[in-house]
């Protein structure tokens, strides 16, 4: 969810479009899985490759999307900042993923010390793991999102990413890293640098997608912003091969909209594991199962929109927006009048062609044209509150549900 590394951490390909190397095991030689050809808004078209790597089987973009894109995209779009009020946060719960994070640190029995989170975000994972007696700290490459983890939760957080921040640090008790790893352009530099900045026996903390049950992953699961797709296979030959021992590996297949897996590793004095590329085949065989899964979930939302024609709006000027209109070819059947969004900083932004438009100047549009809800994840909360927003139920168009 966050966005350490991004930043700093040196390209794969370079501007001659050299081959992309091998996120683990540094080969360059790649089967193709699924291609996607994405409008996003903003960020004009990109062709992206899912592949795996012929020598160790880890599952990967190849190669992956250029580094100036997807920092604009993380810049302009996905901030991930803090809406609510600071004192309904600082009295929260922990979130389930915060309180998987918790659990799986203290079930290995270690005494709290200090922990530092790469992309910690506003501060939520690190204000509990202080309530549980840790003491704090983080980076943070937007600038926004930590000044909002020292305002709300009087935490330390240094603006920069992994790359420019952990080789500052040194004798850390752990080190988090919660959906970050799989957004990196070079995984296997950044727990090296993981590695040296903690003491002996010191903990990395991580949770990523997993790379399993394919009848459980949502259409889009290849992602514009995920780089990695790890098993727990691939991401123990990761941290096997980087100096860790794995104490503890949980796999929740359905504690998010995909399935995750949480790790604690130690660090040890010298590599504890040679990758094994015969062995490393799961992951490989989900995904191309997945692959052919999608296919027919993208088939079965066209289906839904079948019976449109002429003028319409989309709602939603996300990846899933754009996954939507390579799969379903809507967008050159379809009259697209705006694709709608929330959020301002989208505002007057094309995608593939079509205006972004904020919600006022969609409800002050009277054509009566369909809207086509574009979210796997929030499909129901949107078209209900397309709903209380008095577009009549005949005009909202789901595709899930
Ligand atoms: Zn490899």
């Amino acid at each position: 969810m966050t966005t350490g590394g991004i930043a700093t951490t040196s390209l794969r390909v370079d501007a001659d479009g050299a081959p992309a190397r091998c996120g683990i095991c540094g080969t360059g030689a790649f089967d193709a899985i699924q291609r996607q050809s994405l409008a996003l808004a903003g960020l004009g078209r990109h062709d992206l490759t899912f592949g795996v790597c012929t020598a160790c089987g880890h599952v990967q973009q190849t190669p992956p999307v250029p580094e100036s894109v997807m920092l604009r995209h993380y810049e302009t779009m996905s901030n991930y900042t803090a809406f609510s009020d600071a004192d309904a946060l600082r009295t929260a719960p922990p979130i389930p993923l915060t309180q998987r994070l918790l659990s799986i640190v203290r079930d290995t029995g270690v005494r709290p010390g200090r922990i530092y989170e790469i992309g910690c975000a506003t501060g939520l994972h690190l204000h509990q793991f202080r309530k549980a007696g840790w003491q704090v700290s983080g980076c943070e490459p937007s600038p926004r999102a930590a000044q909002q983890a020292d305002e709300i939760y009087a935490i330390p957080v240094d603006v920069g990413d992994e790359a420019s921040c952990l080789p500052r640090q040194a004798g850390l008790d752990a080190i988090l890293m919660s959906h970050v790893l799989e957004h990196l352009f070079d995984p296997r530099a950044a727990v090296t640098r993981a590695h040296a900045a903690l003491a002996d026996g010191g903990l990395l903390v991580l949770e990523v997608p997993c790379a399993t049950a394919p009848d459980l992953l949502p259409p889009g699961w290849f992602s514009f912003e995920h780089l990695h797709y790890f098993s727990a296979e691939t991401l123990s030959a990761l941290l096997g091969a980087a100096g860790f021992e794995v104490l503890e590996l949980r796999i929740a297949p359905r504690a998010f909209i995909y399935p995750v897996i949480a790790v604690v590793a130690r660090k040890t004095a010298a590599p504890v594991a040679a990758l094994r590329p015969a062995r490393m085949d799961g992951a490989a065989a989900v995904a191309r199962a997945y692959a052919e899964r999608e296919r027919a979930m993208w088939a079965r939302a066209a289906a839904r929109m079948a019976g449109l024609s002429g003028p319409a709006f989309i709602w939603g000027a996300g990846v899933h927006t754009a996954q939507l209109l390579h799969w379903t070819g809507i967008g050159e059947r379809l009259q697209l009048r705006g694709i709608v969004d929330r959020d301002p900083q989208k505002w007057g932004l094309t995608q593939g062609g079509t205006p972004v438009i904020g919600p006022d100047a969609f409800f002050a549009d009277r054509t009566g044209a369909p809207i086509i809800v574009s979210s796997f994840y929030a499909e129901r909360e949107i078209a209900a509150g397309l709903n209380r927003a008095g577009i009549h139920p005949d005009r909202i168009v789901t595709l899930y549900s």
